[in-house]
């Protein structure tokens, strides 16, 4: 058993991690669809969106061939919904709310007609917004995942200039750097990052991290405001024996390098382990099959019943040949030569109800051992606790703490997405984000215009885009 790259020919990569939602192939295809919608008067579609996207209307409008029309009402309720359209779980969203569910029908494929105007307005640089002229006021963004983008986007049709300091070297957050590459590919997270920026008055700064090469007082100072949208850390702890062992990785980092190495670059194993049942597990488990490992068995405390996927999600790991064993806790890894090579679990059934509604696993006594090489680990992300904590900001085990829309416990200083929620949606963060923006607005009109003030800090590098 080893881990290794190069597993595959480039045309197997290439078939592993297309396009796993293609779109619809013609025109007609896409009205036959649109013209199936009843265009419900109350729209349970709309009402499951977190971002309230009128779902019958850009339908309508696709129907009637108005798709500029249509991208401006998806792109107004959610400037990422061509992304969404790939990676969101619609079938416990809109198209799990569509009428036609409950008349066991197949559910209008909304997340294919909304990818078809979002795509095209993309493709043609259709400019759907435009900017109020400059107010002078201007807000700093740390971090720009969709929480951040959404919210410069909003800020910036309102005359705010907007800068976003971003740790990593490109812009989309989990978007670009974490989500399975056979839904959104990096290509496509540029393209849409490019389509928010064109509306102007946005500026990214790459390579600042906050905490380090800035500092939130520092920020405090220079802006009328400040939006974080930080997300969350790597994965959590396993806190079992043996968890330093080689070839035992986080998902977010595997999933990572996946996305920025290139496929045939990233080692694997032939018998590798996930640690969760969580989307962020699937997308490491399907990934790592599609890389080339002979064997993957998701691993997970809890039944199918209980489980944080969706059922497409674990269809698409089924599909690919992953195992899974419910009811098993990871107890202990063991390793020759520095290199891990078993998995102990914990046999585990379920009790009572426990906080969170589910019911809780409990151990049996009773244990197995799996052969691995590669042991993934997928149990949630961690926040950045140290970092909360050194800015002064309130928090709950690292997650801020934060009032309706975004206010925290320091004035001036707002906060949404992965960073307060501890880690939900796409969707999730570009709603939180927009909330954000607007309580930012009503917060820098009730303030007095600053002084104006010279350049930002020099001693931050400029990456501008
Ligand atoms: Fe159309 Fe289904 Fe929404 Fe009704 S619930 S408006 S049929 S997409």
């Amino acid at each position: 058993m080893a881990i290794t790259n190069h597993r595959l020919t480039p045309e197997a990569y290439e078939e592993n991690f297309r396009d796993i939602h293609p779109p619809f192939e013609t025109r007609d295809a896409v009205l036959v669809e649109a013209n199936r919608c009843l265009f419900c008067y109350d729209a349970p579609c709309t009402k499951s969106c977190p971002t309230g996207i009128d779902v019958p209307k850009f339908i309508k409008q696709i129907a009637t061939d108005d798709l500029r029309g249509s991208a401006h009402t998806i792109f107004i309720a959610n400037i990422m919904g061509g992304g969404c359209s790939r990676v969101c779980p619609v079938e416990k969203l809109c198209e799990g709310a569509c009428v036609y569910n409950l008349m066991e029908e197949t559910p209008i494929a909304i997340a294919r007609l909304q990818r078809y105007p979002t795509d095209q307005a993309m493709q043609r640089k259709w400019p759907l917004f435009t900017r109020k002229p400059s107010s002078g006021r201007r807000v700093a963004v740390i971090g720009a995942g969709p929480a951040g983008l959404s919210c410069a986007h909003v800020l910036s049709r309102e005359g705010i200039d907007v800068t976003i300091y971003e740790k990593e070297a490109k812009g989309g957050g989990l978007m670009t750097y974490g989500v399975a590459a056979y839904k959104v590919t990096p290509e496509y997270c540029a393209e849409e990052l490019n389509y928010i920026l064109s509306l102007g008055g946005i500026t990214i700064q790459y390579g600042n991290e906050l905490g380090k090469d800035l500092q939130l007082e520092q920020l405090r100072l220079q802006y009328d405001a400040v939006f974080l949208a930080f997300g969350v850390g790597l994965a959590r702890r396993l806190d079992i024996p043996g968890e330093e062992l080689e070839g035992v990785v986080d998902a977010l980092r595997f999933i990572y390098s996946i996305r920025t190495d290139g496929f045939p670059s990233v080692p694997v194993g032939d018998k590798v382990a996930v640690i969760g049942m969580g989307m962020t597990a699937i997308d490491a488990a399907t990934q790592a099959r599609r890389l080339g490992a002979a064997e993957v068995t998701l691993v997970y405390r809890r039944t199918e019943a209980e489980m944080p996927c969706t059922e497409k999600e674990l269809e698409i790991a089924r599909l690919d040949g992953c195992r899974m064993h419910w009811l098993a806790a990871p107890e202990a890894l063991t390793g020759a030569d520095g290199r891990v090579t078993q998995l102990r679990c914990r046999k585990m059934e379920l009790g009572p109800p426990d906080a969170s509604g589910r019911r809780a696993p409990r151990p049996t006594g009773e244990t197995f051992t799996l052969d691995v090489d590669m042991v993934i680990k997928a149990t949630g992300q961690m926040p950045f606790e140290e970092l909360v904590q050194d800015a002064g900001l309130r928090h709950r085990n690292g997650k801020i703490d934060s009032a309706t829309h975004g206010l925290t416990s320091l004035p001036g200083i707002f906060a949404g997405g992965d960073c307060v929620n501890g880690g939900k949606e796409v969707v999730d963060a570009v709603q939180a984000g927009k909330l954000s923006a607007v309580a930012i607005l009503e917060y820098i009109q009730s303030q007095p215009p600053r002084p104006a003030v010279g350049p930002i800090d020099p001693s931050i590098p400029d990456h501008t885009v």
